[in-house]
């Protein structure tokens, strides 16, 4: 079986995110509540920025290899987070990535990726 790597779409960063696939508003950046700024469905693989993952999802974990692995043992590659979100290959997957102007550079990720 081969897929194709993660498409990356780069937004800015107060873009709300959708899912290209249902239509939900799975990121809103401006939310004032902290806990809920963010609300996946079911074609959410992950929802993370550069200090580590909000959410991942089975598919995401069993694609990057990291099943069962905890957040802070995650083995990280060059570019961290952001680099490894983007090696993840699933068929039809999009990665929505979003920067904070410099000085910051401080980088937000959401992949999405269709229903079997
Ligand atoms: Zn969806």
């Amino acid at each position: 079986m081969s897929s194709k790597p993660i498409a990356c779409v780069e937004v800015p960063s107060t873009a709300n995110i959708h899912c290209p696939f249902c239509g939900q508003q799975v990121l809103n950046p401006a939310s004032e509540d902290p806990e809920n700024y963010f609300s996946v469905c079911h074609h959410t693989l992950f929802v993370a920025h550069d200090m580590g993952f909000e959410f991942r999802s089975e598919r995401f974990d069993a694609a990057a290899g990291i099943t069962g692995v905890d957040g802070d043992d995650i083995d990280l590659p060059e570019h961290g987070i952001d680099g490894l979100t983007s090696q993840v290959a699933i068929e039809g997957a999009v990665k929505f990535a979003s920067y904070v102007p410099p000085p910051s550079f401080y980088g937000s990720y959401v992949g999405f990726a269709p229903t079997e």
